[in-house]
């Protein structure tokens, strides 16, 4: 029985060979693995007790790590003796840089059954090699991302357990999203989404902290729109003379959002995802007739408003794709207004509403755009 394969884990090569060769790791991300002694060095004792399939029972087996050569590849070497037989295999791991933060990892293994297990068949048993080391390889990428990460640990936090991700561009958010799927969220301004964790209504594997990706700051005028990155702060909005020339209904609306502390780090981008009924921007954006910009490995692509929020919380965006701006067309009624009643100033709304209306020269209403929010 033999294969080979290739991952990519999170971390360069020094941080990731530490990790495999970490014992406290190998004993959580072998499968079965009750204990795991060592015995001399690169040598370890490791009780398993595997359940897979009929591979079922109990091991006594030894490991050896051979031709270490760090921090680039090493040998694994394991011979195992219990109730449905032996096991002796031979694996070779090897680690290449991708970039500073990513390496991959690449494997190729041979192994010998004896005994009572070798009767089920090298097919049978090839599936469950795959699987054992599958599910070893996941386990891996975990705890890789989590030595990575700074800061995290259990049950300290507040949160579930997660690991902290922290792309530097626009493109490595996107393959991690692309990567982790539902089991990756985006954090921005935090301002939502951490009480969201504290709570533990979202326990995301991976958090992934987009604030160092620059592309998406900043307000600029382009052609016949005003191009809003989706990380631009609500106080950078507030504070803008570009959005007060061209759309000072946001103004009116920003203001009643929160507090300066949390418009400070609070997004747009964030604000709009988030897609609270109460919240103040994405109603402002809705009458704005405003264009979302939705990017993902295959595509970017121009949300329509009128059909991106679908309910309390939820758009249309999928897990592999991130707002990355907003567009409003220049072309806006002159007359606006936004008003909400909350219970206390910087409370949500329990009902709000944004108004744009344009006049003729006589002062007949020609368009009235209204668009309501609230608890
Ligand atoms: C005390 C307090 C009072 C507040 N009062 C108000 C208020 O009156 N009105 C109001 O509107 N808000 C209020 N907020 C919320 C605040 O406006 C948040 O900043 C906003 O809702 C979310 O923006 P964020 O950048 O903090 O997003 P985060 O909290 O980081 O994220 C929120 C959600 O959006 C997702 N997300 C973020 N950015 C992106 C992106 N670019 N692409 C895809 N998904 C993304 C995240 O995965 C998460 O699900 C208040 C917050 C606090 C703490």
């Amino acid at each position: 029985m033999n294969g080979k394969g290739s991952i990519k884990l999170q971390g360069n090569k020094e941080t990731v060979f530490t990790s495999l060769l970490d014992p406290d790791v190998l004993r959580n991300c072998i499968m079965g693995c009750k204990e795991l002694i060592q015995q001399e060095e690169n040598v370890y004792k490791v009780d398993l007790s595997v359940g897979v399939a009929a591979v079922k029972g109990k091991y006594d087996a030894t490991m050896r790590l051979a031709d270490v050569s760090v921090p680039e590849s090493y040998k694994l070497i394991v011979h195992g003796e219990g109730g449905p037989g032996f096991v002796d295999a031979e694996a070779e791991i090897h680690l290449v840089d991708v970039d500073d933060s990513k390496t991959e990892l690449t494997y190729t293994y041979e192994a010998q059954v004896g005994g009572k297990v070798a009767a089920i068949g090298q097919r049978m048993l090839g599936g469950v090699a795959k699987l054992i080391i599958n599910d070893f390889f996941k386990k891996i990428k975990k705890r890789v991302g989590e030595n990575e990460c700074l800061g995290r640990r259990t049950s300290l936090m507040k949160p579930a357990v997660f690991s902290y991700l922290c792309p530097s561009t626009l493109e490595e958010t996107i393959d991690m999203l692309t990567e982790y799927g539902d089991e990756g969220k985006i954090i921005a301004g935090g301002q939502s989404f951490v009480p969201i964790l504290n709570m533990r209504m979202s326990e995301p594997e991976y958090l992934i902290d987009i604030h160092q990706l620059e592309e998406l700051r900043g307000i600029r005028l382009e052609g016949e729109s005003v191009k809003i990155g989706a990380l631009t702060t609500q106080r950078e909005l507030e504070k803008n003379t570009l959005i007060m020339e061209c759309f000072p209904v946001l103004k009116e609306a920003v203001r009643f959002i929160g507090h300066v502390q949390t418009r400070n780090r609070g997004t747009v981008g964030g604000s709009l995802a988030h897609a609270d009924p109460s919240a103040e921007l994405p109603l402002s954006f809705l009458a704005l007739n405003a264009e979302i910009i939705v990017q993902s490995t295959s595509d970017e692509r121009i949300a329509d408003i009128n059909e991106f929020f679908l309910t309390y919380l939820t758009t249309d965006m999928m897990p592999d794709e991130i707002l990355t701006e907003i567009q409003v067309p220049l072309n806006q009624p002159k007359g606006y207004a936004f008003e909400e009643f909350s219970r206390r100033h910087g409370d949500f709304a329990l009902v709000s509403v944004v108004c744009l209306l344009s006049t003729d020269e006589a002062g007949k209403i020609e368009s009235v755009r209204l668009a309501l929010g609230g608890n």
